[in-house]
């Protein structure tokens, strides 16, 4: 057993960190107070590959194993996690599940746009009444002549505001609940609208938003798979897709664990540093074993999948883990801050908010739990 980062991932994680502290950290903190999308960073995020993280060389991805991936989306919510949540979405829940099960087709025609980050990619289960409950998508697909007509209104779609490619699920025979399909929507379709972006807690560089599908006509040739095979397209997609968040949530509770430390040092109270406090000392100790312990996780999981072994039951104790461990983290970096803390002048604030929502989207820590119980169960006693 090896715990110490080979070459690569050094090399991985000291580009991920560089670019990340010189073309994000100037910005992080404005485009989340602002709630800006910020595109400029996107740009040049598209042509360095961070579109195509996980995409093969030959088809100009850059070709990460699961571990460097983690890497790279934690350095980046290190400095910026609503721009890390964007990457994450578009790599592990739209442009994987369409290079896994899309045919030679379909991988021509959209792959390309994707990987350069000319189009984003969006995830569209989430309905008003279906939320952990994927099974109660009420959104559908007839089957017409010339394709499929969907309507519905998908919420909360990360991307939403800017995707120019979005994977909607739908019931192709309602109300039969294995009748789900994922078809392949892009942005410019009549039919397909966007609807306000949402005024979020956390989060609040990424264009969050609802999305209309009125009689939106697609082409048979956009559905992902087989009718009826959306929901295991789905689940496998969100399985890639907790490694992706708890690797963001891991690039908070660093990022907190730093400001805290930090800042104890710099304090002074009663004439002393706050770190000589034996109370911040014991946060700054929980902090950093929490923050630890996550990552081993979250790498032990990435390394089953690198391996081609199962990995949804460790993919969903890294997200649950990693997520408590950023919102405890956060909680603990702005108890050290004080009042500064509660202040948007300190990044602090932005990393609690920011760290919440990991424990709620791509299943929320409820649902992982059913998850892994569900693998602890079925493994033989
Ligand atoms: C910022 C943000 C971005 C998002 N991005 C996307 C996206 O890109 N695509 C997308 O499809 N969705 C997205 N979502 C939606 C997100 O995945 C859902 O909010 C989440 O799955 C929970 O669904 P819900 O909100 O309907 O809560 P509900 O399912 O109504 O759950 C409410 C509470 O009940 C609990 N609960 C529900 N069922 C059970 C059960 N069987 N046992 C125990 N407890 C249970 C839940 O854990 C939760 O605590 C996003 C959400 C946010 C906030």
């Amino acid at each position: 057993m090896e715990f110490n980062p080979c070459m690569k991932h050094k090399v991985v994680r000291g580009a991920a960190r560089e670019f990340a502290e010189g073309e994000l950290g100037p910005i992080a903190a404005e485009i989340d107070h602002q709630a800006r999308f910020p595109w400029e960073a996107i740009e040049k995020m598209g042509a360095l590959g961070y579109f195509g993280l996980q995409a093969p060389r030959r088809m100009g991805g850059a070709g990460l194993d699961s571990i460097s991936y983690a890497i790279t989306i934690e350095e980046i919510a290190r400095v910026s996690a609503g721009v890390a949540l964007c990457v994450t979405v578009h790599n592990s829940v739209c442009l994987y599940p369409l290079l896994n099960y899309g045919d030679k087709e379909q991988i021509a025609r959209l792959a390309e746009d994707l990987i350069t980050g000319r189009r984003i990619g969006a995830f569209c289960l989430t309905e008003a009444n279906a939320g952990s409950d994927a099974g109660a998508v009420e959104t559908t697909a007839t089957a017409v002549e010339d394709g499929y007509l969907i309507n519905g209104t998908k919420i909360f779609v990360t991307n939403g505001g800017v995707c120019g490619l979005a994977h909607i699920f739908a019931k192709t025979d309602p109300p039969d609940p294995r009748s789900a399909a994922v078809l392949m929507v892009e942005k410019e379709r009549p039919g397909f609208s966007v609807g306000e972006i949402e005024d979020l807690s956390g989060m609040r560089a990424n264009p969050v938003s609802s999305l209309f599908l009125e009689d939106c006509l697609v082409p048979r040739e956009n559905m992902l798979g087989k009718p009826g095979q959306g929901l295991k397209i789905g689940l496998a997609a969100l399985d890639v897709g907790r490694l992706g968040v708890a690797a963001q949530a891991l690039g908070i509770a660093q990022a907190a664990l730093e400001a805290g430390t930090r800042y104890a040092k710099e304090r002074q109270q009663f004439n002393k540093p706050i770190a000589s406090f034996q109370t911040i000392q014991n946060y700054l100790a929980d902090m950093a074993t929490q923050t630890d312990a996550a990552r081993l996780l979250l790498y032990r999981a990435c390394a089953q999948k690198d391996a081609g072994k199962p990995f949804a039951t460790e993919a969903s104790m890294a997200k649950l883990y990693c997520s408590a461990a950023a919102r405890e983290v956060a909680n603990l970096a702005v108890q050290i801050h004080g009042g500064c803390g509660y202040s948007r002048e300190y990044d602090v604030e932005r990393y609690y908010r920011d760290a919440k929502v990991t424990e709620i989207y791509e299943g929320t820590s409820e649902v992982q739990r059913m998850v892994i119980a569900r693998g602890v169960l079925s493994r033989p006693s």
